[in-house]
């Protein structure tokens, strides 16, 4: 990078395209080169194991998945990543009732998440488990490279800082949000979701059971079918469209045997989410999905 001094007071700067520019610009950031962002782990899956959808059920789901998850740790790099649950709507009923700000009920959620990874990495340790925390990000090379299996708590750690939610008070940035963000930054392979349904319906398929599955649609269209209930946090849909590494996300059933090595595998299960540039020939498979 170019230095240059100033003519009056001799003084030295490095020229840039970015200096004395307020960065907000509307032009200016569009004229801005971007290379393609570096992929850190690109043959790495990002797995959320689901807080109220998986965890909570106990050892009945959990145990399986685990063992899943084990027999695929050779053949797949993985790093598994929690949500919340029960646990963390309990807390947040009471803050909400105590009227606590957001970025308190954030921090709450956080330390839920936190409590799931602690059970879930301590059911891998003896096969590799490592529970890490988010400044642990930059060693994930390390664990790989010994064999072993990283496990993060979901909640992204905006914290205190949590965006303000556009509706109510509750943290739109929650553990979906986290695994999400955290697939992108590292340039993951992929970002699969563990829940205990087939994937997305048209509405919840708990509640309404006429309800279809969505096996494909793209993040666009999904956001303007403003469905009434979602198997995803709604924030996710709208990082899948800015996402520069992930094409897609996909949601499995985890009490299904077998779902998770399928979609480790690239299979077809679960329903995928994709951005909007993925090729035509995979746009023309998603028409199937459509309603
Ligand atoms: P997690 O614990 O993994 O965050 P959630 O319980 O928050 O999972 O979300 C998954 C649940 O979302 C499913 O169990 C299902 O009952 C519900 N749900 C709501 N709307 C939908 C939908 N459109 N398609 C599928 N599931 C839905
Ligand atoms: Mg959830």
């Amino acid at each position: 990078m170019a230095l240059i001094r100033e003519k009056d007071s001799k003084r030295l700067h490095l020229k840039s395209k970015l200096m004395g520019e307020s960065l907000v610009g509307k032009s200016f950031l569009k004229s801005l080169e971007y290379g393609e962002p570096f992929k850190v782990f690109p043959d790495v899956s990002v797995l959320k194991v689901g807080g109220q959808s998986i965890t909570d059920i106990g050892a009945k789901a959990v145990i399986p998945i685990i063992e899943e998850i084990v027999s695929n740790a050779k053949k797949h790099k993985m790093i598994i990543s929690t949500g919340g649950g029960t646990r963390s709507r309990h807390v947040y009923a009471i803050a909400m009732e105590l009227g606590m700000p957001t970025g308190i009920i954030a921090k709450l959620g956080q330390s839920v998440s936190e409590q799931n990874a602690l059970i879930l990495s301590t059911l891998l340790s003896p096969y590799g488990g490592i529970k890490i925390g988010h400044d642990d990000i930059p060693k994930l090379g390390a664990y790989f490279a010994q064999g072993c299996i990283p496990v993060v708590h979901g909640m992204p750690p905006y914290g205190y800082w949590e965006p303000l939610p556009t509706e109510g008070r509750l943290p739109q940035n929650r553990t979906d949000v986290g695994a999400f963000l955290l697939a992108e930054v590292i340039g993951a392979k992929q970002c699969i979701y563990v829940k205990d349904v087939d994937g997305l319906y048209t509405d919840n398929p708990k509640i309404d059971s006429n309800a279809e599955l969505i096996p494909r649609i793209s993040a666009k269209d999904l956001i303007e079918r403003d469905l009434e209930d979602l198997v995803i946090e709604r924030a996710v849909l709208e990082y899948l469209l800015s996402a520069k590494n992930l094409k897609e996300i996909r949601i499995i059933n985890g009490l299904v045997p077998g779902s998770i090595s399928s979609a480790l595998d690239g299979g077809e299960v679960g329903s995928t989410i994709y951005r909007e540039d993925v090729p035509a020939a995979i746009e023309d498979k998603g028409k199937v999905g459509k309603a």
